[in-house]
């Protein structure tokens, strides 16, 4: 007997945008392999009236449509499933920024209920009565909420278990350890001109686990040093840095010792 792992429902007035992401690649297997079932709503579906009416003019004025409370909490009343571990997110530029973090926190949960806005928004009734928790993708703002659904269930389903091939992956994918990924290459093993680190050659597997570790800490340096002040670093790792900072300028010494 198969066991679904999580369930998914995603609210939307566009269900057919995500038909090619469901069909594609990890996810497509994930369901296939039934670690996942994702559901599309029409949100429009709930609501009752002859012109199956989900937005209206906002209260006060001003540009633009909301989209009404009413048949977004029939639908998600209508999927929320009454037992187990239930998240009811609002994708949403004003919720917390979405992070590795918080994908694995979701992977966790045995339904998530996502709810796609449009327009100007949803009315905020909806939101206090009937979502726990508003995610963003970014400080940008998007025409809907299928983009950002579509980005955080991806996030999450590749971290359940069983449905990356290798383990390995998702462990050592950045983020995972607080730290960016070291550079990853493939054959040929000289492209135009550079030719692939002779230490991945050498077969030499403790070699190679340092040279990793080692450049991924040197990408975060160069890359993200927001990251070190919470990653955790060996004493080793430590010695590395320091390396580092003794390669680099007087001005960007200074700022080291607040990266680790
Ligand atoms: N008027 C809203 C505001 O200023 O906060 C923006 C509405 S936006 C045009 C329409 C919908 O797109 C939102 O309800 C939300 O579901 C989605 N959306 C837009 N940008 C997003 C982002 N950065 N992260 C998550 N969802 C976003």
């Amino acid at each position: 007997m198969r066991v679904i792992r999580m369930r998914i429902d995603i609210l939307t007035l566009f269900p057919q945008f995500f038909d090619s992401i469901f069909a594609t690649s990890i996810l497509q297997r994930a369901i296939a392999n039934g670690q996942v079932v994702l559901n599309t709503v029409d949100i429009r579906d709930f609501a009752y009236d002859k012109h199956r009416v989900v937005d209206d003019y906002p209260y006060g004025g001003g540009a633009g449509m909301v989209m009404k409370p009413e048949p977004i909490a029939r639908a998600i009343t209508a999927v929320k499933q009454s037992q187990g571990k239930v998240r009811v997110i609002y994708m949403s530029p004003q919720g917390q920024v979405f992070n590795q973090g918080k994908a694995l926190e979701l992977a966790a949960f045995d339904q998530l209920v996502i709810l796609c806005g449009h327009y100007e928004g949803v009315d905020e009734r909806v939101i206090q009565l009937y979502v726990d928790e508003e995610i963003s993708i970014g400080d940008f703002v998007l025409t809907g909420g299928e983009l950002p659904a579509a980005v955080l269930i991806d996030a999450v389903v590749r971290l359940l278990p069983g449905v990356l091939g290798s383990a390995e992956s998702a462990a050592q994918d950045s983020f995972s350890d607080g730290l960016l990924e070291y550079p990853q290459y493939t054959r040929p093993p000289e492209f135009e001109g550079i030719p692939v680190p002779e230490v991945l050659l050498s077969g030499h597997h403790g070699r190679i686990a340092t040279w990793r570790r080692q450049e991924s800490l040197r990408r975060t340096w160069e890359r993200r040093p927001d990251l070190l002040v919470r990653a955790s670093l060996s004493t080793a790792d430590q010695a590395f840095l320091k390396q580092l900072q003794g390669r680099t300028d007087s001005n960007s010494c200074c700022q080291f010792d607040d990266r680790v």
